[in-house]
């Protein structure tokens, strides 16, 4: 019975591996982590302070609402939270709009939502109750949150998900850790080796099998491991990758039912934050700026100062540019911004300090960027999450059952409910 492991292997260093492992070792157990990258953290990526002249963000980014698991974690390291402002604005053939204007049918919209008793997808949403000329505006602004924001596909995505989402107060708020979200990734670490866990990188694993006693996990380098138990943190799609016992595999393909989108995140430094001085508005409250181009969403380091923009492209559009390589795509970012800010690719070169350019599905130790519910969701999340007292458990983002899907706090919280089942708190 695994309750009782002693040794339990976790498989992938992530937020929620390494949650996992730090309650786990707490608790006195012998951990070892296996991590197919040279570093940990997942798709909590930060990126070099010497380039970018802070520790930037290639993944997770905004700590958002009220994230609990996060926000505790932070209080425990010290770590502090710092609220993002300034102003979002839409560009549309070269004029800015300062995005305060709700869209006129917005009300409609959530009178429609509020009063939905059945689930259906955004598309089918939109075809019922919006489908008219007068409401073309707000199909495109639903289209692209869904798309933009949770990185999903409008054809799969649950609108009963995205209402909880999207009706629950405080869920626009956001905030950056001071330090990045590495200095939270550090702090897991140097908790988790405070607790005699073991850890492991570039341990890629390929297979566990169950054995009498427990498991046995192969690497593709060629080491295997042994424990009582193991816990497979894993990005969703990286599930089908691995070799695992004939009960586990059926349990897997429950995986297809949670969606899991794609991000591109570019970072580019410049020189200076030129964009408070061009002429065709006053953005020195830049946040955010949304246009129809390419790369059609990028945002400021607001409120620091550092010279920084970061572009975004997500959902099915991203698959548009899975050809394209880093310079490539970093060369498609700055002719979104050349076309936003009507400015010369040249011009913008000349300023540019640092780029990178990262698509996460692209990435073979995560193979996108985040899930999110599609109509046969939920189910599927309680299968994969639920345990039969053998000696495989699964954790990870998409495995979070509530409604901050998709983020740090849903992979920390999975993390932590992985390990307290093993234990069985
Ligand atoms: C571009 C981007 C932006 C995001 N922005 C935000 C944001 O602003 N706010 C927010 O809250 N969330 C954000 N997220 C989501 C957030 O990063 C994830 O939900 C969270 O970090 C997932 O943690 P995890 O531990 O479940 O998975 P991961 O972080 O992916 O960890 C899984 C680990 O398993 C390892 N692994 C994979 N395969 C193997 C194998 N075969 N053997 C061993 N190890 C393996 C991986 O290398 C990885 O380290 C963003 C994600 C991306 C990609």
């Amino acid at each position: 019975m695994a309750g009782q492991a002693d040794h339990i292997m976790i498989i992938g260093a992530g937020a929620a591996g390494l949650m996992a492992a730090r309650e786990l070792g707490r608790a006195g157990k012998r951990v070892t982590i296996l991590e197919a990258r040279d570093r940990c953290g997942g798709r909590i990526a930060p990126l070099s302070a010497d380039e970018f002249g802070y520790r930037a963000d290639g993944g997770a980014e905004f700590v958002h609402g009220e994230a609990p698991v996060t926000r505790g974690l932070l209080g425990e390291a010290g770590l502090s939270l710092a609220p993002v402002n300034g102003a979002r604005w839409t560009v549309r053939n070269g004029t800015f709009a300062r995005d305060e204007m709700p869209e006129r049918n917005t009300d409609a919209f959530y009178r429609v939502l509020s009063e939905l008793t059945s689930d259906m997808t955004v598309t089918a949403l939109l075809d019922r109750y919006f489908a008219g000329p007068d409401f073309a505006s707000l199909r495109q602004s639903v289209v692209r949150t869904v798309m933009g924001y949770d990185a999903a596909d409008p054809d799969r995505a649950s609108v009963l998900a995205l209402r909880d989402e999207w009706m629950h107060p405080g869920r626009g708020e956001l905030g950056r850790i001071v330090g990045g979200y590495g200095a939270l990734i550090d702090f897991l670490l140097a908790e988790c080796r405070e607790h005699g866990a073991d850890i492991r990188l570039q341990s890629s694993v390929i297979g566990i099998e169950t054995t009498d006693d427990g498991v046995l996990i192969r690497c593709a380098e060629g080491s295997s491991h042994r424990a009582d138990a193991a816990i497979l943190a894993v990005p969703l799609p990286l599930l089908q990758e691995i070799a695992l016992p004939r009960p586990m595999r059926d349990k897997v393909t429950a995986a297809a039912q949670i969606g899991f989108g794609n991000v591109i995140k570019l970072l580019l430094r410049f020189e200076s934050r030129w964009w408070t001085g061009i002429k065709a508005a006053d953005l020195s409250d830049l946040l955010f700026v949304l246009s129809d181009v390419a790369v059609p969403v990028w945002w400021t380091q607001r409120p620091t100062e550092h010279a920084v923009l970061t572009g975004w492209l997500a959902g099915p559009p991203t698959s548009s540019a899975a050809q394209l390589d880093e310079s490539q795509l970093i060369e498609t970012g700055l002719g979104s911004l050349a076309q936003i800010f009507g400015l010369s690719l040249p011009q913008l070169k000349a300023e540019l300090v640092a780029a990178r350019a990262i698509n996460w599905g692209n990435d073979p130790f995560s193979r996108g960027a985040y899930s999110y519910a599609t109509l046969a969701t939920r189910r599927a999340q309680a299968e994969l999450a639920s345990w039969d007292g053998g000696a495989i458990l699964l954790s990870g983002e998409a495995l979070y059952q509530g409604r901050d899907m998709g983020t740090v706090e849903a992979a920390l919280s999975s993390g932590l409910d992985t390990a307290r089942m093993l234990l069985g708190d």
